[in-house]
């Protein structure tokens, strides 16, 4: 397996869920168990030699190799939430979409004052959606370590939206 037959492995999907939008569908990656370790490799490689006390994933595509890379560094795993989703008490953000606002959650007690947290995506496009993550983590009193995606939607200019947070910014992929 290599990054060319990963990259093959994204498919594109005009027009969803709205008209405009070209959604970059990871289910044949997630399907190929070569594709999958090729994946993990890759995100584990971009993480070596740096110092990781967790890792944050955003709900939902960012509890699939989120995970799994947490697993590997053998640390926790934090679930950053859609509002309402989890049970104990939280630290919540809001941030903008294109219409309107969405909002996402932290349990107040996942992750200690001072740790450094990997925030982890499947995706990287306007960058609100782990802008806000970034925040959640500041809000306990922990240290944003790096942003970590899958894909990275350069037109979309998220990178610079994260900058202020003066984290390493990587993706396995860019369109
Ligand atoms: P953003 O906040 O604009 O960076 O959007 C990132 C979030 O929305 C990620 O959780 C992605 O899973 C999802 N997302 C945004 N645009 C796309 C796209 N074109 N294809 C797949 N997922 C997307």
């Amino acid at each position: 397996m290599s990054q060319n037959l990963f990259e093959n492995l994204i498919r594109t999907i005009p027009d969803f869920p709205k008209p405009g939008i070209q959604f970059k569908d990871i289910t044949p990656v997630l399907a190929n168990p070569e594709a999958r370790i090729w994946v993990l490799e890759a995100l584990v490689a971009q993480l070596s030699g740096k110092s990781i006390d967790a890792v944050a994933g955003i709900e939902s595509r960012g509890f699939l190799f989120g995970m799994l890379v947490a697993q590997r560094l053998g640390v926790p795993f934090v679930p950053i939430r859609k509002k309402g989703k989890l049970p104990h008490n939280t630290y919540s953000e809001t941030y903008n979409l294109e219409y309107g606002t969405a909002e996402i959650e932290m349990h107040t007690d996942a992750v200690s004052i001072g740790s450094r947290v990997l925030v982890h995506d499947d995706l990287l496009a306007t960058g609100g959606t782990a802008a806000a993550a970034a925040r959640l983590l500041q809000q306990a009193g922990a240290q944003v370590a790096g942003f970590q995606f899958l894909i990275e939607l350069h037109s979309l200019k998220g990178r610079h939206v994260l900058e202020p947070f003066g984290a390493p910014v990587e993706a396995l992929v860019l369109f």
